[in-house]
């Protein structure tokens, strides 16, 4: 395993590098009450490198996969009457919670509501088995994140986040005696897939199917990731859908499955966060992500069974 451990010390010292480079860059943010802004979402710095937290854990509605670490085998095979494996990953971790909400609601906390009501929502599906990644809370790096869904053999992985904005549209607003930032500038949701994943063409596949599953529900994307400026910048792959490339976000390129991130709504906008705060809203999201999991699992069980000659789709 001396190859694995040669390209953990060059990830870590990459890693010292990019946060040496960043901490630099965000003495704004670090002088400032902001500094949990700085741990975020999609355009964070977090996202593209990664942590150091090692602590391992795995949870799972199912007890033989709860055991499992990343070194032993899920062993599960691929047999006719397998289940759909969905791994839900639960976005940052109690201690270090993502974006701040403009009202000062951590980001960890919505994306725990998110998964905990779409684990109980997808557990009714009979050909579903969801494996909730971190599901306890604990320090975990990205890595851990993505290797926990390749030993449990899943089908599909979703990471599931709350927005925050750049930096340079975040103004200052005192609640309740306490300063928060915020913007009215962005709202909605966004999808990530990665190119660099192993199965990119699946994982776009799987991101166009969330996004416009969100898109029918009636919700609308936010196009600010793609503006061209430090920190954004993404490419836009489908504008009405809200669809974006970044192939170096962590989980979903070393997640060997397709991947998918999903950015359920901006909370430093406070509008769409008191939406977001709202059960009715919750569920609306839930039941748009359960519909493209179902269809998308439905289309890979199609293509499973599609005989070696017939012309592939
Ligand atoms: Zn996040």
């Amino acid at each position: 395993m001396s190859g694995l451990r040669l390209l953990q010390s060059l990830q870590q010292i990459h890693s010292s590098l990019v946060l040496r480079r960043i901490t630099a860059g965000l003495q704004v943010c670090f002088l400032t009450s902001a500094a949990a802004l700085c741990q975020g979402c999609i355009h964070r710095p977090e996202a593209v490198t990664r942590s150091d937290r090692t602590e391992p854990t795995a949870s799972s509605t199912s007890a033989s996969l709860g055991s499992q670490t990343p070194t032993e085998s899920a062993d599960v095979g691929h047999a006719a009457d397998r289940k759909f494996r969905i791994a839900l990953d639960i976005g940052h971790t109690p201690h270090a919670p993502g974006a701040i909400g403009a009202d000062g609601t951590k980001e960890y906390d919505f994306n725990q509501r998110i998964v905990d009501l779409l684990a109980r929502e997808l557990n009714k599906e009979s050909n579903l088995q969801i494996i909730v990644i971190n599901k306890d809370g604990h320090e975990i790096s990205l890595e851990r994140r993505s290797m926990l869904a390749n030993a449990a053999n899943a089908d599909a992985f979703l990471a599931i986040h709350h927005d925050s904005a750049n930096d340079r549209y975040l103004e200052a607003v005192k609640v309740d005696g306490k300063v928060y930032h915020q913007t009215k500038r962005f709202h909605g949701y966004s999808v990530f897939f990665s190119k660099k994943n192993p199965k990119f063409e699946d994982s776009q596949r799987f991101a166009l199917a969330l996004a416009k599953a969100m898109h029918q529900a009636g919700f609308t994307p936010t196009l600010h990731h793609a503006e061209p400026i430090p920190g954004e910048n993404r490419e836009l792959v489908d504008r009405e859908l809200g669809v974006y490339r970044f192939d170096d976000l962590v989980v979903l390129k070393r997640s060997n499955m397709p991947s998918a991130l999903l950015e359920c709504g901006v909370i430093v906008n406070p509008d769409e966060e008191r939406e977001l705060e709202q059960t009715d809203r919750q569920m609306k999201i839930v039941q748009a992500v359960k519909t493209a999991i179902l269809e998308f699992a439905q289309s890979a069980e199609t293509s499973h069974s599609t005989p070696a000659t017939a012309p592939s789709r």
